[in-house]
């Protein structure tokens, strides 16, 4: 199938034609259309795969109709990685594509390091994504730079990308936090490159009748 037979948006079709990109890998052929169904998505899925734009694509068209509301006092997305390099990375793919779209969206990536002013500043602008590692939720709310209500009340889709080293890595206590304030209408996607007990231990905790596509 072609971009256009998924169901994606002409100003994602245009994007990824600048960017020379013109036919779906299989990992973005089978997540793509659940998740603009709006059904929680589990992806095996290596670094190489294209399995970013797997769930960036889906994402942004998502944020394209909550985004002609008024702005929301808190993100409508966050992309949790276990790394500064790859939250740079996923900050770096969103950015190019929202410019190439020409759409009214603002991401932010932060660092669970930056000082609390940092975090503020970034946050006023009103993004809606935000990319950081998991660590760097529980800093905002002590920093009281995002509230945990706002978040409530604003977050559409939560995306786990390599999901597998995030338990690892050691944030499950800084995810738990997340997970417990998270709306029960949030899409969540779990993006990893192994099947391990630790991406089944996540699953459980955040997922909701969850397609699982392994390829
Ligand atoms: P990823 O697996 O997300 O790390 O992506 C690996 C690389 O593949 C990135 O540089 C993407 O820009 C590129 N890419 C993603 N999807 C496609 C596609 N459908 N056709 C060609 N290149 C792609």
């Amino acid at each position: 199938k072609t971009f256009e037979e998924l169901g994606l948006d002409s100003r994602l079709i245009r994007a990824l034609t600048k960017k020379g990109i013109e036919k779906p890998t299989p990992i973005q052929q089978s997540a793509i259309p659940y998740i603009l169904e709006g059904k929680d998505v589990v992806a095996r899925a290596k670094t190489g795969s294209g399995k970013t734009l797997a769930y960036l694509l889906p994402l942004l068209q998502k944020l394209f109709s909550v985004s002609g509301n008024k702005k929301k006092l808190a993100p409508s997305a966050f992309i949790l990685v276990p790394s500064r390099e790859l939250s740079h990375q996923v900050y770096t793919e969103v950015s190019s594509l929202i410019e190439l779209c020409r759409v009214q969206l603002k991401v932010v990536q932060l660092a669970s390091t930056m000082p609390a002013s940092d975090m503020r500043n970034a946050l006023a602008g009103l993004p809606e994504i935000l990319v950081t590692t998991p660590a760097c939720i529980p800093k905002c709310f002590a920093a009281g730079v995002l509230e945990p209500k706002a978040i409530s009340d604003s977050l559409e889709i939560l995306v786990l990308d390599e999901a597998d080293l995030l338990l690892s890595y050691g944030y499950e206590d800084n995810l738990r936090s997340v997970i417990s304030i998270i709306p029960r209408r949030c899409l969540r996607l779990l993006m990893s490159a192994t099947t391990c007990s630790d991406v089944e231990k996540l699953k459980k905790l955040i997922l909701h009748n969850p397609v699982v596509l392994t390829l």
